[in-house]
C-alpha cells in the first residue's frame, strides 16, 4: 500500500488521502481483509499483523486517512463514536474529573454520568462557550475538557483556541467531539486541542448505513497511550465497516457543500415563517457565537435547532411530515429530524434539560441533500397542519 501526497487540498486528501493503491494489485480501493488472524512465519516473525483487534490494513488505511485530515499524528477506528470516547476517557484515572459543554450529546452524558462514575471519575458540566466562567470551573482534580462546537442541540459555539489555551495552562487535556463539523468544516487540532473524536456515523459515514467512531491525537505519546487502550479494550471497527468509511470519506467534500447550501435555505425559510419562534444555527450572523464559528470554521455547518410557537402542536407537526424522516442521527444524505428532549437527549435529567435550555418544544433538523424545494414543502405542510384550530 502506498502513500501519495501530490495535492494541498482538502478535497483531494478525502479521495486520496491515508493509504491508498493496493500495492500488490494496484486496485485504486484499499481490499477488505475481512480476517482475524494473520500466519506468522516462524516464532516471533510476523510480517507486520498479528490479530485484527491489534491492527488491519483496511482499519488502517482509515485511520491514516483520518489523521491525515485533521491533521493529526495517529488515528483510531472504533466501532461506534462512543466507544472512541470510551477509549479517550480511559486516559482518565479515579478521582480525576473532566469538564465538559453543557450541551454535549446525550451519550455523552450518560457514559459519564452513569458508567464512568462507577470508576471515580467525575465530570462537571461548563459553560465553555464563556472562556471565563469556564477556568473558574478547573479544579485541582480537573485533568480534561471534553468540548462540542456547535454542540448538540442548541449549536453553542465554544472558542475552542482560548479555551485549549487556558486549560492547557492548567494542564489539562483538550478533547474536542468534531462529529458535527467534520475535519471538512473545522480542524480543532490546528486550535490547539490534543484529540479529536467523532462519530463517524454522522457525516464522515454519510448515508446512514454505518455505526462506526473515531479519534485523532496530536502527539506520539497520545497515539501510544490510545493504541494501547484500543487494543486492551477490543472497541474496534471491522474491516467492511473501515471500508465502508473509506467510501463515504471520499464524497465529504461535495455532500457537505450541498448539505450547506440546503441548511442556508432553510434557516431563511424557518427565520421567516411566522409559526417559528427560534432557530439556532451557528451561521446566522448576528447570532451569539456567529463570530467566533466563523473564526474557527468554514461555515455554520448543517445542524439546525428551532422551536414553533404557542399555538402549534408540535406532535401533528412530527407526524405531518412526509418526506424528512422522525429519527435519531444525522449527518446523512437524507433529511432526518428529532425531538432532542424525548430522544437523543433523553438520557439527560429533565432539571438538567430545562438549565441548559433544551426544551420540550426543541426541534433539531439534520438537512440532507435532497433538492431544497422539496425539502421547504414538506416543512411548509407540516407547519400547516400543526397549526391548532
Ligand atoms: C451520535 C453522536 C455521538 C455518539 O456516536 P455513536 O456513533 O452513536 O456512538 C457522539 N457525539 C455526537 C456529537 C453525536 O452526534
Amino acid at each position: 500500500m502506498s502513500h501519495s501526497r501530490d495535492y494541498n487540498n482538502i478535497e483531494t486528501a478525502l479521495i486520496h488521502g491515508g493509504i491508498s493503491i493496493d500495492e500488490r494489485t494496484g486496485a485504486v480501493n484499499v481490499p477488505i481483509y475481512q480476517t482475524s488472524t494473520y500466519k506468522q512465519d516462524g516464532l516471533g516473525k510476523m510480517r507486520g499483523y498479528e490479530y485484527t483487534r491489534t491492527g488491519n490494513p483496511t482499519r488502517e488505511a482509515l485511520e491514516a486517512l483520518i489523521a491525515e485530515l485533521e491533521g493529526g499524528y495517529a488515528g483510531f477506528a472504533f466501532a461506534s463514536g462512543l466507544a472512541a470516547e470510551t477509549a479517550v476517557l480511559s486516559l482518565l484515572k479515579s478521582g480525576d474529573r473532566v469538564l465538559i459543554s453543557s450541551n454535549v450529546y446525550g451519550g455523552t452524558f450518560r457514559l459519564l454520568n452513569q458508567v464512568f462514575d462507577h470508576f471515580g471519575i467525575n465530570y462537571t458540566i461548563s459553560e465553555t462557550d464563556d472562556p471565563e466562567s469556564f477556568e473558574k470551573d478547573i479544579t485541582e482534580d480537573v485533568k480534561a475538557v471534553l468540548i462540542e462546537s456547535p454542540a448538540n442541540p442548541l449549536m453553542t459555539v465554544t472558542d475552542i483556541r482560548a479555551v485549549a489555551e487556558i486549560a492547557h495552562r492548567h494542564s489539562l487535556l483538550v478533547i474536542v467531539d468534531n462529529t458535527f463539523m467534520t475535519p471538512y468544516l473545522q480542524r480543532p487540532l490546528e486550535l490547539g486541542a490534543d484529540i479529536v473524536i467523532h462519530s463517524a456515523t454522522k457525516y464522515l459515514g454519510g448515508h446512514s448505513d454505518v455505526v462506526s467512531g473515531l479519534a485523532v491525537v496530536k502527539t506520539k505519546e497520545l497515539a501510544e497511550k490510545i493504541a494501547f487502550i484500543q487494543n486492551s479494550t477490543g472497541g474496534v471497527l471491522s474491516p467492511f465497516e473501515s471500508f465502508l468509511l473509506i467510501r463515504g470519506i471520499k464524497t465529504l467534500g461535495v455532500r457537505l457543500d450541498r448539505h450547506v447550501e440546503n441548511a442556508k435555505a432553510a434557516v431563511k425559510f424557518l427565520t421567516e415563517h411566522k409559526a417559528v419562534k427560534n432557530v439556532y444555527y451557528p451561521g446566522i450572523e448576528g447570532s451569539k457565537g456567529y463570530e467566533v464559528n466563523k473564526r474557527q470554521a468554514k461555515n455554520g455547518g448543517v445542524m439546525i435547532s428551532f422551536e414553533l410557537k404557542d399555538g402549534y402542536d408540535i406532535s401533528v407537526f412530527f407526524e405531518s411530515l412526509k418526506l424528512i424522516t422522525l429519527a435519531e442521527s444525522l449527518g446523512g444524505v437524507e433529511s432526518l429530524i428529532c425531538h432532542p428532549s424525548s430522544m437523543t437527549h433523553a438520557s439527560i435529567p429533565e432539571d438538567i434539560r430545562k438549565k441548559v435550555g433544551i426544551t420540550d418544544g426543541l426541534i433539531r433538523l439534520s438537512i440532507g441533500i435532497e433538492n431544497i424545494d422539496d425539502i421547504l414543502a414538506d416543512l411548509k405542510q407540516a407547519i400547516e397542519k400543526s397549526e391548532v384550530k
